[in-house]
Formats: C-alpha cells, sequence, structure tokens
C-alpha cells in the first residue's frame, strides 16, 4: 500500500479515509484537513518539494 502523506503539514493520511483531496499537474495530492488544502491549493508550489536532486559523488578535488 502507497503512503500518502499531507503536503502541506506532512502527516500521513490514509487516502480512503481522508475527503480532502486535489489534483495538481496531473498529480492527486490527500490532505489531513480542510485547512491543509486550502493552503495547498493556494500557494502550491509552496508545499510541493522538488524532485530529489542526485548527490554529486564526492569528488577528490572538491
Ligand atoms: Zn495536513
Amino acid at each position: 500500500m502507497r503512503d500518502f502523506v499531507c503536503p502541506v503539514c506532512g502527516m500521513s493520511v490514509d487516502p480512503e479515509r481522508t475527503a480532502w483531496k486535489t489534483e495538481y499537474e496531473g498529480e492527486t495530492y490527500h490532505f489531513c484537513s480542510e485547512a491543509c488544502r486550502e493552503k495547498f491549493l493556494k500557494k502550491p508550489k509552496k508545499y510541493l518539494k522538488p524532485r530529489p536532486v542526485k548527490r554529486r559523488r564526492h569528488s577528490c578535488c572538491g
């Protein structure tokens, strides 16, 4: 089972039990509460983490 996390506050949410969700740029986001959903809708980019950046390999020459 996939784990869903409220993008606003970081709480884990059960997508089958939460009533608050929204779609943004093709992804469905689940929220723990209406308040979190509203915050997200106002500024979705604030809460979307950028895709993880691959760490550069440690370089001997810094
Ligand atoms: Zn939340």
